[in-house]
This record gives structure tokens, C-alpha cells and sequence, in this order.
């Protein structure tokens, strides 16, 4: 089934749409569709949204929602005293874990100096790493290590140096829009693939391993070179290790070095920072003319001890005594990354949710099985919170063994798509 969308405040109907409509075409194909509930969902949802002032409260109030950074829990403890407010069931924080520390930057400041002159750097932390612990200033070296030659030709000459880690890359103009929007032809194309291959046979993230993001990323226990290149770097007496990330246009995109969240971790590496690559380059151009540039930096981060995380949930009891024990359930991840407010990932599945959840309430519709919103922790660093919520309430799925609410499960539908209206549903 695909939904053509031309407005924001269309989103929540078209999960309700789905919501409605699917479940019981499949149960039953000459059902009703009760017209006069989706004229009074529709209602509610245009003329009374409530989603980006739902969105402001989680972005530009309380985001960066990194898993467990007081933020996070901010935003959790915000959206459950809204949904209580709109008079929703069961609101709560629901824990899960341990998932280890929680962390935030708490100031970035950084400075390049070539023989022409001072410019601020556009950067920041690699999520669960150090700070400088104070004003730090030192020589930078451009030193990509790929082998034990490169080591070897960087050894002893590294001390009290900020070192550029990778490799210069090419940054292309662009001439086309990077985003464009799917025609009609190509989302046909998509329902088509969707429909003609079984479920558990798509790709997709999960069981994706944890994603790591920086140049102090890197698995705890991680082989080879990477892990040979940061005992190298330590060795040598680093101030901090800077790297390019992807994106141009002073956009930078950042991950973590998940390790560092575990308790019994004691030693936390360097100070790893993602610059722009037109400042990284500018540097490295700079350098490759035998000529200084010394970078000054402040980099404070905190690591919050605070291991257990949490899932958002509330839920609309159904209606019907025989269907009410059937759960039909709404979510999106909760968390996001450091470097933004997290907004397109995923503030909007979020706020798009919670809106459903209210106009479900507000527009007073009768719904017959129990409607319950799930907003994840931990998704960016493996979809730990809906993993866990799982195998709390449904199944556990290393060894298949069922709980009672499996049996009820009705449906799940799941924001995380980013920027955009949404143009259909896909199952999966
Ligand atoms: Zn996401």
C-alpha cells in the first residue's frame, strides 16, 4: 500500500492509516472502514498539529539526545510528562541495560595558526573520547599510518604533536542537488522489490554490528593495525589525534568510540576530533609546503556514570473487551548522535509518533485493540533499545522462547526515515 503525502501533519494520519486499514484488511476483507474516525483524525491532525512544537522540545530544547547523556534523559523525562498531560495510559520510562556511560562535550574550542594567520576551527569531539583536560597548543603532523613502515618512519618525532590521521581526499563540487525526491515510477519500483522478496531475506541493519565513527573508534580487543596504530600514537606522547570525517561544506559528521562507555574501561585513548575537510585540507596543504602550523585547543568532555538506559513508552487502552489485549505499537529511536540536535535522526520519527499518539487521543476515536508508542534508546550503537524491549516483552530471540504479550502482538510500525514527508509504508 503506498500513501501519497503532500503535508507534514499528514504523517500521523498515514500511520493511522495503517493502522486502521491494514490491520484488519488482513483479518477481514469486507470490513468497514469507519470514515466519520479518519475525518476526525484528519481534523485534529491539520488543523490542530502539535508535531514541530513536539519537535522543538526535543531538538532545540533538549537535543543532542546521545544515549544517557543528561539530554537524553531530559528529553525522556519531558516527552513522558507531555503524554501524561494528554492524558495517555501507562506513561514511563521503561530501564533497560547496563549500556555503559553516558557522555557530553561541555566545551570545544579550536584554533589552526598558519605563517598567514589564525582561523577557527570547524569541529568537534568523537563521541566517548577524552578532552584535552585544558588549553593544550602544539604542532600539527599530517602522519596516515597504514603499515608498520609508515610507524616506523613517524617514531619519536610525534611528542606533544596533534597529529592528522588520514589520508587528504577530494572534495568535488556539486552541481546537482544531493537529495532528490523518488519519482512515481521509482517508488512502484521499490513496492515491487518489497513485495517480491520474503521477509528475512532483505538486507537491513539488524544485526548490523556496533558502529564505531572516528579515529579513536575501534573495538575494545580490535586487531591489527588500528589497534597497533593507537597504542602507537599513545605511546608517543599525542596531544590529540584529528581527522576528517565525511561530509564538505563545513558539515561534519561524527560517530563514537562505543569501548570507552564501559565501566571497566580505564584507560580512554586520546582526544580524537573530526574537523571539516576544507580546514583539514588547508592544514595539510599548508604542511606539505614545509611550513608550520600549530593548532590550539580546549576540548572539555564529561563522562556521565549513569549505566542503566531507558525506552519512552505510553500507550491508548482499546476499547473492544475482546481485542483490547491486542497490541498495535507506534516507535521511532529516541537517541541520537552528539554532532546537531539530532533532528532528522531521529527527532522527527519521534515527535511524528508522539503526534499520532495525541491526535489518536485527542480526536477521541474508538480504538478497539491497545495502541502503545515505543521510543528507543541506544538504536545509533546497535538498536540496543528495542532489542531489549523485545526480549523483555515478546521473545527472547537467542533462544525463541515466547513471553504471553507475543501472542497479542498485532503490528509495529516504525518511523526513521529522515527528512521529508513520507510517501508510503514498507513492510519488513
Ligand atoms: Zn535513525
Amino acid at each position: 500500500m503506498v500513501l501519497t503525502l503532500r503535508h507534514r501533519p499528514l504523517i500521523a494520519v498515514a500511520t493511522l492509516a495503517g493502522t486502521l486499514v491494514l490491520v484488519p484488511l488482513a483479518a477481514q476483507q469486507q470490513e468497514k472502514v469507519d470514515l466519520e474516525s479518519v475525518y476526525r483524525i484528519k481534523e485534529e491532525g491539520f488543523q490542530r498539529s502539535q508535531v514541530m512544537n513536539i519537535m522543538s522540545w526535543l531538538t532545540d530544547v533538549y537535543g543532542p539526545r546521545l544515549t544517557n547523556a543528561p539530554g537524553f534523559r531530559k528529553a525522556g523525562e519531558w516527552a513522558v510528562k507531555e503524554m501524561t498531560s494528554w492524558g495517555l495510559s501507562n506513561v514511563k520510562l521503561e530501564p533497560w541495560g547496563p549500556f555503559g556511560k553516558g557522555w557530553t562535550n561541555d566545551k570545544f574550542y579550536a584554533m589552526a595558526t598558519t605563517p598567514g594567520g589564525s582561523f577557527p576551527l570547524t569541529g568537534m569531539s568523537t563521541a566517548w573520547t577524552p578532552g584535552t583536560n585544558g588549553l593544550v597548543s602544539g604542532q600539527a603532523v599530517h602522519a596516515v599510518i597504514e603499515t608498520a613502515e609508515d610507524m616506523a618512519k613517524f617514531q619519536g618525532q610525534l611528542r606533544g604533536k596533534f597529529v592528522l590521521t588520514s589520508a587528504l581526499r577530494e572534495v568535488p563540487a556539486l552541481w546537482t542537488s544531493p537529495a532528490t525526491r523518488y519519482t512515481d515510477q521509482q517508488l512502484a519500483e521499490l513496492r515491487r522489490e518489497s513485495d517480491a522478496t520474503p521477509r528475512g531475506q532483505r538486507g537491513g541493519r539488524a544485526g548490523a554490528p556496533e558502529r564505531q565513527g572516528g579515529p579513536g573508534g575501534g573495538r575494545g580487543g580490535a586487531q591489527g593495525i588500528a589497534a597497533q596504530r593507537t597504542q602507537f600514537f599513545k605511546d608517543e606522547g599525542v596531544v590529540a589525534l584529528i581527522s576528517a570525517g565525511r561530509g564538505d561544506g563545513g558539515t561534519i559528521f561524527l560517530g563514537g568510540n562505543s569501548a570507552n562507555r564501559q565501566p571497566t574501561v580505564t584507560d580512554l585513548g586520546l582526544p580524537a576530533i573530526v574537523i571539516a575537510i576544507e580546514h583539514y585540507g588547508r592544514i595539510v596543504r599548508t604542511l606539505e609546503k614545509k611550513m608550520p602550523v600549530t593548532i590550539e585547543m580546549d576540548v572539555k568532555n564529561t563522562f556521565h556514570d549513569d549505566p542503566q538506559s531507558f525506552n519512552v513508552v505510553a500507550e491508548l487502552p482499546g476499547t473492544d473487551t475482546a481485542l483490547a489485549p491486542e497490541l498495535v505499537m507506534l516507535g521511532a529511536h529516541f537517541d541520537s548522535w552528539h554532532g546537531g540536535t539530532g533532528a532528522t535522526d531521529n527527532a522527527a520519527g519521534s515527535a511524528v509518533m508522539m503526534e499520532a499518539m495525541r491526535i489518536l487521543k485527542e480526536s477521541g476515536v474508538k480504538l478497539r485493540r491497545t495502541v502503545r508508542i515505543g521510543l528507543w534508546g541506544g538504536e545509533e550503537q546497535g538498536l540496543l533499545g528495542s532489542r531489549a524491549y523485545v526480549t523483555q516483552h515478546f521473545a527472547d530471540r537467542a533462544t525463541m522462547t515466547l513471553k504471553p504479550d507475543h501472542a497479542k502482538f498485532a503490528g509495529y510500525f516504525n518511523v526513521d526515515n529522515g527528512t521529508g514527508d513520507p510517501w508510503g509504508l514498507s513492510s519488513g
